[in-house]
């Protein structure tokens, strides 16, 4: 079943690192546990709305991702329960990141978090296998990333899990899988889209914020 993105979630999840070439291509080792961050919900845009580089960055980046958005309130769930009673859905996320404010900041809090630094959609996919499912991200029709959600380094069920243990999940809530390789800058008049197995097509056009005087 096909559900709109109705809800504005408390949170935004996000997990870095979790695909292993992508890690590499950023100098960085595969974390022991999943690295996690959070983007500001005010950060968030449908389908079709552009994504707006910020005169703050001159990297903007696209990372292609599959996206968790939840059912029930989740917290401490138990190793043996069913994760996915809690789960309604999946559907495309693009963690839109500036990455020399992320470099700078070391916190990932403001290069993650601009306005329309958030696309999601174009629905929620309710009924999907997402163990082995292709995402990939399409600059101006070109391809730029793919992976599998099988090289995940923690999978999603081991994802849901582990996040309920560290802060309660609320229904709508969001949480980002992490991107694989290839992600590269975003310039104004690109259109950029994350295409995933059995969800859809998620396209935002890309436009620039004149400098303010
Ligand atoms: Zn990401």
């Amino acid at each position: 079943m096909k559900l709109e993105i109705d809800k504005t979630p408390s949170k935004i999840v996000c997990v870095g690192r979790n695909y292993a070439d992508h890690a590499a291509e950023l100098g960085n080792e595969v974390p022991k546990a999943p690295l996690l961050f959070l983007k500001a919900p005010s950060s968030l845009i449908r389908d079709g709305e552009p994504i707006v580089i910020p005169p703050q960055s001159e990297r903007v980046e696209h990372e292609a991702e599959l996206a968790i958005v939840m059912k029930e309130r989740a917290k401490d769930i138990a190793d043996d329960e069913d994760v996915f009673k809690y789960i309604l859905g999946f559907t495309c996320l693009n963690d839109v990141t500036a990455r020399d404010i992320q470099r700078a900041d070391v916190q990932f809090t403001r290069g993650k978090s601009f306005d329309t630094f958030c696309p999601i959609g174009p629905h929620i996919e309710t009924e999907l296998d997402v163990s082995d499912i292709e995402v990939q991200c399409r600059v101006n029709g070109e391809v730029r990333q793919t992976g599998r959600t099988s090289q995940m380094v923690f999978p999603v069920e081991f994802l849901v899990r582990y996040i309920s243990r560290q802060m309660t999940l609320m229904p709508g809530d969001v949480i980002a899988t992490g991107t694989p390789a290839g992600v590269s800058q975003l310039h104004p008049g690109d259109v950029c889209e994350v295409v995933i197995e059995g969800i859809g097509t998620l396209s935002n056009p890309v436009i620039s914020k004149p400098i303010q005087p």
